[in-house]
Order: C-alpha cells, then sequence, then structure tokens
C-alpha cells in the first residue's frame, strides 16, 4: 500500500500528544478520529484524588487511575518552552488562570483545553470510548475494536477500520518498581509515586523515597514537612557518605538500598540500617500497550519499544502505524507538534521515508550506538543532550522552521536553574533577557483572544 493524499486516522488518546496529532492531521487534510476512555482531553494532565488500590500497582488486573499528578505539583519547565510552538503557553490575563511562569497542574490543563477549542479538535474526540484491540487485516487496513465505557452504548463493542493509527496513549501511568532484595518479607508499606497526591499520609513516618527525579525532588520536601525522616536513596547518591539535604534536618541523601529486611529494617552499604516505614518509589513508568497486536513486530522490552525508525515508524508498518510521544527527558508539546507534521505528511505523501531496509540499518545503527555507549537499553527513548538535533532533523524534513534559540537556551538555563536552585528554581531565574525574546516572538503569532 503506499501513500495516499488523504487517509483515515485512529488517534489514541486525547492527551496532549493526541490532540497535537489530531490538529497535525486535520491540517494535512486527513479524517481523523481520536479514541479517549476519559470523559475529557488533557490526560496526565487531569488530576485526580483517586489512587489505585494496589499502591505499587504490581497487579496486572487491578484498576488503573491514568494521572500520575499529585495535588501541588507545578511545572518543572517554564511556559515558554514547554508550549506548542503554533500556539505558545502565554500567561492569560483572566483573574481565574495562573499566571505563573512555571504554573500549576490546573492551568496546564487549561491550556490544553485552549488548543483544542483554538483548532477544533474536541469535536474529533469520541470520549468515554477505551480501545481495547488494534490489528492490521491483509488487505493493509487496521481494525480498532472499541468500547464505550459509559452512556448510550455503554460497554457495546464495535470495530471500525483505519488507514493508519496513531498510538497517543502516554507513558506515566504503569509504575516501575526498584528491585530491592528481600522486600516480600519486608513488613512496611510500599508506595510508587504514581498514587502519591498529599503529604498527610506520611505524617511523622520514617520514608525511604527511591529516585533523584523532578517528581522525586518536589515530593521529598513536601513529605519532608511532615515525616519524622526521609532517607532519599538513589544510585546517584555518592555510595560512600551520607549526607543531610541542605536546609532540612530531617532529610538524609543516600545511596542505593542493599536490601530490606523481615526485622523492618533497611540496609545500605557500609553497614547503615535503619527502620523505616514506608519506602515511596519514584522510579518511573513503563510502556505499556495493552491493545496493539501487531503480532510481536513492534515489542516492549525492558522499556525499549522497538523497532521504530526515530522513536516513531516501525519499520515494517510505516507509514500506517506510528507513535508519538516516547521520548524522554524533553520538552514534549513543542516535539509531538513536530512528530505529528512528520506522520501527517508522510501519511498524504508530501514528505517521504526511506526504504524499509533503510530503516532498519537505521534503528540498528543506533542500538548499537547505544551499547557502544553502554547506554542501559531501558534508556533507548532517554533524549538527554539531543532533543533539539532530533527536533530539528524532523522539522527540515518537514520543511517547516527548526527551533528557536531562545527556546533551546531557556530548556538549557531551566536544567542549570533546577540542579543549582532545587528548592526555589520556579521563583528565582537570571534568564529574563531570553523570555524577552520569547514574548517578541510570540507577538508575531498569537491571537488576542489567546491572552485574554
Ligand atoms: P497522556 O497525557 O498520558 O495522555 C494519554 C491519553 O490516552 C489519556 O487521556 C488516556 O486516557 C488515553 N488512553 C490511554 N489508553 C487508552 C485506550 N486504550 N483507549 C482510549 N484512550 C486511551 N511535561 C511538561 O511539558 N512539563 C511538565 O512540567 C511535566 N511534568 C510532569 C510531571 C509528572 C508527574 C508527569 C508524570 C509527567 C510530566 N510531564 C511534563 C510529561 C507529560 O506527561 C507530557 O507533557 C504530556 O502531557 C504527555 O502527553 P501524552 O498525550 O503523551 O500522554
Amino acid at each position: 500500500m503506499s501513500p495516499i493524499a488523504a487517509c483515515t486516522v485512529a488517534v489514541i488518546g486525547a492527551g496532549a500528544s493526541g490532540l497535537a496529532a489530531a490538529r497535525q492531521l486535520r491540517r494535512e487534510g486527513h479524517s481523523v478520529v481520536v479514541f479517549e476512555k476519559e470523559s475529557q482531553i488533557g490526560g496526565i494532565w487531569v488530576y485526580t484524588n483517586n489512587t489505585e488500590p494496589d499502591p505499587i500497582g504490581s497487579d496486572p488486573t487491578r484498576i488503573t487511575v491514568h494521572s500520575s499528578l499529585y495535588a501541588s505539583l507545578r511545572t518543572n519547565l517554564p511556559r515558554e518552552t514547554m508550549g506548542f510552538r503554533e500556539y505558545p503557553f502565554v500567561a492569560k490575563k483572566s483573574g481565574q488562570r495562573d499566571p505563573r511562569r512555571f504554573p500549576g497542574h490546573r492551568e496546564v490543563l487549561e491550556y490544553l483545553k485552549d488548543y483544542a477549542a483554538e483548532f477544533g479538535i474536541g469535536e474529533l474526540v469520541r470520549f468515554e470510548t477505551e480501545v481495547s484491540r488494534v490489528w492490521r487485516r491483509e488487505c493493509g487496513k487496521w481494525e480498532v475494536r472499541f468500547r464505550k465505557t459509559s452512556g448510550d452504548g455503554d460497554g457495546e463493542v464495535v470495530c471500525e477500520s483505519f488507514d493508519a493509527v496513531v498510538v497517543c496513549n502516554g507513558h506515566y501511568t504503569v509504575p516501575r518498581i526498584a528491585h530491592i532484595p528481600g522486600v516480600d518479607r519486608w513488613p512496611g508499606k510500599q508506595i510508587h509515586s504514581h498514587n502519591y497526591r498529599v503529604p498527610e499520609p506520611f505524617l511523622n513516618k520514617i520514608v525511604i523515597l527511591i529516585g533523584s527525579s523532578a517528581s522525586a525532588v518536589d515530593i521529598s520536601r513536601e513529605i519532608a514537612s511532615v515525616a519524622k525522616e526521609v532517607h532519599i536513596a538513589s544510585w546517584s547518591n555518592s555510595s560512600e557518605e551520607s549526607t543531610t539535604l541542605p536546609g532540612y534536618d530531617n532529610v538524609w541523601l543516600r545511596p542505593m538500598i542493599e536490601s530490606a529486611n523481615e526485622d523492618g529494617t533497611i540496609s545500605f552499604p557500609h553497614g547503615f540500617r535503619i527502620s523505616a516505614d514506608i519506602i515511596l518509589h519514584c522510579t518511573g513508568y513503563k510502556y505499556h500497550f495493552p491493545f496493539l497486536d501487531t503480532q510481536g513486530i513492534v515489542t516492549v522490552d525492558d522499556n525499549r519499544v522497538g523497532p521504530l525508525y526515530k522513536h516513531v515508524f516501525p519499520p515494517s508498518l510505516a507509514p500506517w502505524l506510528s507513535f508519538v510521544g516516547l521520548p524522554w527527558k524533553i520538552a514534549p508539546f513543542p516535539q509531538f507538534e513536530l512528530q505529528c507534521e512528520w506522520i501527517a505528511g508522510i501519511l498524504s505523501g508530501r514528505i517521504s521515508l526511506p526504504s524499509q531496509d533503510e530503516m532498519m540499518k537505521d534503528v540498528e545503527a543506533f542500538y548499537d550506538s547505544l551499547q557502544a555507549s553502554g547506554y542501559p537499553k531501558r534508556y533507548t527513548h532517554n533524549m538527554t543532550g539531543y532533543q533539539f538535533e532530533y527536533n530539528d532533523w524532523i522539522a527540515t524534513q518537514c520543511g517547516a522552521p527548526k527551533t528557536e534559540e531562545w527556546r533551546k537556551k531557556i530548556y538549557h538555563t531551566t536544567s542549570l536553574n533546577r540542579k543549582a536552585r532545587p528548592e526555589n528554581y520556579r521563583e528565582e531565574w537570571d534568564d529574563e533577557d531570553l523570555v524577552l525574546q520569547a514574548y517578541q516572538d510570540f507577538a508575531k503569532h498569537i491571537s488576542c483572544k489567546q491572552v485574554s
């Protein structure tokens, strides 16, 4: 099957990546249906107090809650860098909105709603419709099986055919847990940050928090305000010494745990042991596509989704199956936009892909280079240090402008500021000149409607 001018495309998920997909596909002239299992757009940015009954998510039959946000969450990227390229995330004047440079999660949801309204995306979305199976028929068409989860036709299972499927289901819902020898016999409680909402349940507890991501930094400080002690265990902390966190007398930085013991203690290297109440895993998430049936063509192996050409297309199914938003350690929204523009242009035949063989060779060379530099497989989609090079490569394929210089610089200065001022990088910064450049750029293409 060769690309045709306009395709019917199923997009799975109406989070930020699914919205970007719908926008770009429709702009290119394709006919789009977005399947969304929840009752509103926004994906991870739809905060809920609900948590899962299994706090570490090890039971595959558990009821899942999609969002992983905690109540106090503010963005870890400033709005200028975070926003879509064609629809900047500028502060709105309305009193209902959060104008801060690093706003709270509600503001991001409002922004995504504005984006959807601006481009008329809502009308493409089928809410409360969960995709349960996606597979390719011999004729090349894709079958999407879905189920209404409420309202008219609740529980009814239906199949529809499409020329192409774009997978936008997110990857911050299924917890990855640190392996701790002996933890099965340890009597304390374990929880993953996916199920963390507020600090109160940690009142007067001795908590071992594992991880060093942006969420781990936020959550450890928040818990420290109520907990008796917080011990941050991380592979990146020195194994030689344990220190207190500057500014706190109840938070310690520890090397990674050695074992959990039946008597309730946790052992660290060099003989240090402590009796603890809770282990909080801030250890990331697993890619998960329970609906995808590609007969083994696309697999998830130690968090590598592959084989995928440029993290998007499985070579033998390209361009009819694609994935948006797999990379991490990036500014996601602008990358989603570019990936989606690329997919849309390829589907219409405006942009071409290399041959299947060439794509496969490219994927293999990429995997070889990761292995040669000692990069673990689970970091395949970690784009530390090269997101803008990648984005600019896609932009060139699309004939789109490359990343703005201010966006790259703000991303970089924010990373440095976050390390230098982990407590207050959201309030104090030194890159006001770059912010000014960003707003001068925005002024060229934002509508009055967008700031009111
Ligand atoms: P999601 O937002 O997860 O959306 C996926 C959608 O697919 C959901 O609506 C879900 O209901 C739907 N879905 C899933 N399966 C099915 C199915 N079978 N059928 C139908 N629908 C389905 N990014 C930033 O830019 N700045 C930040 O500050 C930031 N902070 C973050 C903090 C935390 C704690 C986390 C977890 C992530 C953060 N991110 C941040 C990253 C964030 O995940 C991305 O910005 C982005 O929102 C991901 O969008 P997505 O559409 O790929 O996935």
